[in-house]
């Protein structure tokens, strides 16, 4: 093999770099993070991020399985630049290529039947050679050629060895004795999975091949055909797979593994952004950043070798803290997108603006949309609420008394914090009881509920005429 020519990559202009995912389900959540270490490369360098379904296997590939990879892209918020490319329509320029192969003497027409390579195994097993095919008709002069069905064979060297120059697992040598002269095109003249990739991503100029280790392997062979059509190869970088919190694969069992779960489960999507990239990357002791920050500081050196572990509890802990982070029309927005999503019912413009003002004080502390709707309850919940159980119960005759009183202060109160606070306490004072006595049974008016935000907050955001009527409301609460 010819050595790799480093300067061809390096003075390329432009970074380009790709997601390749074959539509044959969900979005895995593997496949979002190899599409965000690309995104995150390419943005971050200036160049272009591609996306390329690998629809080649027709009896797998299905429409629907795209376009949850398109929904999951979009969610993520991983624009991709040009069209989606899909390489099943690419089929008769992969053949090409083989054919070009074909007339340079890089490759060979191969004759051998099924029965025949079986033969030669078992044969070699028996005598405890290399079971690996060894074609008689590689160098067969073109005059014997048979009249009958061929597969195109790619002549690679068979000494030697092959070294995949890898940004993460570092040189990965291959013995080249160990590959044997793989078919390019079957006997029906259609393409292999392994030269539609290699042709792909060169006809698409992509410079670095970041994805799953689980292609280390496959990356020897297809290096071999970049070098046979003297293409210039491109930077391979094949990131550990992701393990779930015991050490194993991450599949079904740890919990969810598709991407839609998670936007179900109510994660914004920066959260998971970032969650992701932490995952298998690490910038020194960085935890909560940016996009612009990851843009800035994403590499491959920052990669590690072993496998990441899947941690829901610090994906929790970083969706919490972008939520509250969230500047308010961004939180509103994707809340309302999770909320049809998950299928809840529109909200009125009217909600919509409460929900709006209580962003302030319901963000902090909420690790998912979910838990941000279920603290603004106070404001999404028309009155007469319902109240639960637990918040019932500080409504008895003495609290409701209580309410009973202030009420009427707050027909001329000063709608701020401290002319709320002052008019409570003043009350409180009243009775002779700590203001926290109060908080109960103000939360159960106010809400309906026991776990709140701050009283106040629940006041200032309803406004002193919903205050008032949700007052009386309770004030007449006999239990329901
Ligand atoms: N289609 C392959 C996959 O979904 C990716 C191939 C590649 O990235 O080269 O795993």
């Amino acid at each position: 093999m010819n050595p790799i020519d480093y300067q061809k990559v390096k003075n390329m202009s432009q970074v380009v770099t790709r997601i390749a995912p074959s539509p044959t389900g969900y979005m895995h959540i593997g496949t979002a993070r190899t599409a965000l270490f690309n995104w995150l490369y390419a943005r971050g360098r200036g160049g272009k991020f591609l996306l390329r379904i690998e629809d080649t296997d027709r009896e797998r590939s299905t429409p629907e399985a795209t376009d949850a990879i398109l929904r999951g892209m979009d969610w993520l918020g991983l624009d991709f630049d040009g069209e989606v490319v899909s390489q099943f329509d690419r089929a008769e320029r992969h053949a090409a290529v083989a054919h070009e192969l074909l007339a340079a003497g890089k490759a060979y027409k191969c004759f051998a039947t099924q029965d025949e390579i079986q033969a030669y195994r078992d044969a070699a097993r028996a005598e405890g050679r290399s079971t690996l095919y060894q074609s008689p008709w590689r160098d067969a002069d073109p005059a014997t050629h048979p009249d009958a069905p061929y597969v195109v064979r790619i002549k690679s060297p068979d000494q030697g060895v092959t070294v995949i120059p890898d940004q993460v697992q570092g040189d990965v040598t291959i013995r080249n004795d160990q590959l044997d002269d793989m078919v390019l095109l079957r006997s029906d003249g259609t393409p292999v999975y392994m030269l539609a990739v290699v042709v792909d991503d060169h006809d698409m100029g992509v410079t670095h091949v970041i994805r799953g280790d689980d292609h280390l392997n496959n990356a020897a062979r297809q290096m071999m055909i970049y070098t046979v059509m003297g293409w210039p190869l491109p930077v391979y970088a094949h990131i550990p797979l992701i393990h779930g919190e015991d050490g194993k694969k991450l599949s079904k069992r740890h919990g969810a593994t598709g991407v839609e779960d998670y936007q179900d489960m109510g994660y914004p999507a920066a959260a998971m952004r970032n969650y992701l990239a932490r995952l298998g990357w690490s910038h020194g002791d960085d935890e909560f950043f940016t996009d612009a920050q990851a843009m800035e500081w994403f590499d491959l050196s920052g990669i590690g070798k072993s496998a990441a572990r899947f941690d829901f509890k610090k994906l929790q802990n970083l969706s919490g803290q972008h939520i509250a982070a969230a500047a308010d029309d961004q939180l509103l927005g994707e809340i309302l997108a999770y909320r049809s999503k998950i299928g809840d019912a529109e909200l009125s413009d009217d909600k919509i603006a409460g929900l709006k003002n209580a962003l302030y004080c319901v963000k902090d502390r909420a690790k998912t949309f979910g838990e941000v709707i279920e603290k603004a309850h106070f404001i999404l919940a028309d009155a007469p609420l319902d109240i639960e159980e637990k918040a019932a119960k500080s409504l008895d005759d003495v609290s409701r008394s209580i309410l009973k009183s202030l009420t009427p202060q707050l027909h001329n109160a000063t709608w701020t914090r401290e002319g709320l606070e002052a008019v409570t306490n003043a009350v409180a004072e009243a009775h002779e009881i700590k203001f926290g006595k109060m908080a109960g049974p103000l939360r159960a008016a106010l809400a309906g509920r026991s776990v709140t935000p701050s009283v106040f907050d629940m006041m200032l955001v309803l406004g002193r005429d919903e205050t008032i009527l949700r007052l009386t409301q309770a004030e007449g609460y006999t239990g329901s």
